[in-house]
This record gives structure tokens, C-alpha cells and sequence, in this order.
């Protein structure tokens, strides 16, 4: 496996960071993902664009123009042979003798990239359907920033994990926030599909807008508001979205069934358009 790390691809072996990196000692960086489906990055200038964005609410440099950052990742996918799966971009604030103030302005971030083979639109999953927990959100808030400090979603997975289940759904005053690592959508009996309103309480998703411009085109009524557990206990149909997961049918919440515990038909078609969309490009 070949991993890029400030400007080289190496070895994956040789890659390594400094101990004084404000990644590891602070969680002082961002990062992203976008999958990789015939060998192709999918929807990635978003991604990109997520990724400038996150980078300037924390005051760390893009290092990179978008141009660069996708000759890069190309580059790698092609040194690693990937067809399917993802490319995980991480930028932290650099190495500096440890300090909680910024290091000076021309400390150089850290870049790093490296790839996952994964089978990501043939997923069995997807035929089943994930089973989700709720947990209480616990995180910071600015949840909008795709910050590497990540520790209340790994405690969330960890409980999903610990139930035998796929995905923590995080709720705060009663609603939904999202998925410890995707967006919470439901489909309500008058066939509404509902998902949160973009804030700084949760992730502008990727795979989100995406799947809110399919239903659009598919003539469904998007409603973007709160939810709350109970309404979706008892909706039609639920899913989540992410990069790596695209559109995943939940069948089970807290051990209740959604509906007859089967994805749903509208969960499926937009999985269908989904993948459709992201092979043509
Ligand atoms: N919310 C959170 C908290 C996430 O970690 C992710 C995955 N990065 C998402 C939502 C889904 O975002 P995307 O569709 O851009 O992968």
C-alpha cells in the first residue's frame, strides 16, 4: 500500500509522523473522504470544497489548490490499483514543540493521504439493512467542521459496535442530529422525506445534498427539519448517508422494526439513482 505524506508516496511502513505532531497531540486538524467507485473519486470537488471550508474555520492553510488535491488523489488511486473504495485526506496544523497557541505562521501542515479498498456499492449490508442504536450527542458545537477530534463519535460506534448493530444515532433535545459517521434521513407515511436542516449542530453531509437533488428530481417533497427518535420509530422508511456507505436502509431503530423491518422501496431507488449518479461521474 502507498501512502502520501508531505509532498512523497511512500511505503505504507515508511510513512510515519512526528511524536510533536498537533494532529496527535491536540486533534488539531481535518480531515475527509470520498469514495472511489470503477477507479473514479465520486463527487469529490465537494469534498474538496468541505475540505477548504473546514480548514479556514480553524485557520489552518489549504496547502493545496483543488486542482493539486485532485491530481494527488488521482495519482494515488492509481498507484494503488484501487477500483473501489475510499480516499481518506487528512491536514493538521504541523509539528511544533507543544503549546496550545497556534505555532508560527510558517509552520508547514501535515498532509497526508492514504486509500481503503472497499466494496462500497456492492454492499450486503444494504440488501439487509443496517440496525441503528440512539445515543446522546455529546460533542462540541461546531459540528459543521469535519475536525479530526473525533472521540464522541468513536464512543457512539463503540456502543452501536457493543449492540451488535451498524450505526449510533446521536440525538440532543429529543432530535436526531445524525449518525455517529452519516446523515439521518426518514420517509414519513405521506411519503415526506426528512432529514435536518443544515446548522453548525451537524455535518453539511456530501452524500446528503446529493440524495436531497435525487428526490428533488424524483418529485418527492423534501422537508428539511428536526426529528425526533419517536417519529422515527414510526416512519415509513429511514436510512443514513455517507461517502462510504452511500444511501444505507435502516430496518431496526433501538430494537424496534421501521415498518416490516425490510428496506424500504424509496430507500432503495434512492441507493439505485444514487449509484447511478456516482458511476456516470
Ligand atoms: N455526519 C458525520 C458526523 C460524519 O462523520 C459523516 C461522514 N464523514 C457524515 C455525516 C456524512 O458525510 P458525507 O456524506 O460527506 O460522507
Amino acid at each position: 500500500r502507498i501512502v502520501y505524506l508531505n509532498g512523497a508516496f511512500l511505503p505504507f511502513e515508511e510513512a510515519k509522523v512526528p511524536v510533536m505532531d498537533r494532529g496527535f497531540l491536540f486533534a488539531d486538524g481535518i480531515y475527509e473522504v470520498s469514495a472511489v467507485l470503477d477507479g473514479k473519486l465520486v463527487d469529490n470537488a465537494a469534498h474538496l470544497a468541505r475540505l477548504d471550508r473546514s480548514l479556514g474555520e480553524i485557520g489552518i492553510r489549504n496547502p493545496h489548490s483543488l486542482a493539486e488535491w485532485e491530481r494527488l488523489e488521482t495519482e494515488l488511486v492509481a498507484r494503488n490499483g484501487l477500483g473501489e473504495g475510499l480516499v481518506y485526506m487528512q491536514v493538521t496544523r504541523g509539528v511544533h514543540e507543544r503549546d496550545f497557541g497556534f505555532p508560527p505562521a510558517d509552520t508547514a501542515p501535515t498532509v497526508v493521504m492514504f486509500t481503503q479498498a472497499k466494496s462500497v456499492a456492492a454492499n450486503p449490508l444494504a440488501e439487509r439493512g443496517a440496525r441503528v442504536i440512539t445515543v446522546e450527542d455529546i460533542r462540541w458545537k461546531r459540528r459543521d467542521i469535519k475536525s479530526v477530534a473525533l472521540l464522541a463519535q468513536v464512543l457512539a460506534k463503540q456502543a452501536a459496535v457493543a449492540a451488535g448493530v451498524s450505526e449510533a444515532w446521536m440525538v440532543e433535545d429529543g432530535a436526531v442530529t445524525e449518525g455517529s459517521s452519516s446523515t439521518a434521513f426518514i420517509v414519513t407515511r405521506d411519503r415526506r422525506l426528512v432529514t435536518r436542516p443544515l446548522s453548525t449542530a451537524l455535518l453539511p453531509g456530501i452524500t446528503r445534498a446529493a440524495v436531497l437533488r435525487l428526490a428533488e428530481e424524483a418529485e418527492l417533497t423534501v422537508e428539511e427539519r428536526l426529528f425526533s427518535v419517536e417519529e422515527a420509530r414510526a416512519a415509513q422508511e429511514a436510512f443514513y448517508t455517507s461517502a462510504s456507505s452511500f444511501v444505507m436502509p435502516v430496518v431496526e431503530i433501538d430494537g424496534a422494526s421501521i415498518d416490516d423491518g425490510r428496506p424500504g422501496p424509496l430507500t432503495r431507488r434512492l441507493r439505485e439513482l444514487y449509484i447511478g449518479m456516482a458511476r456516470a461521474g
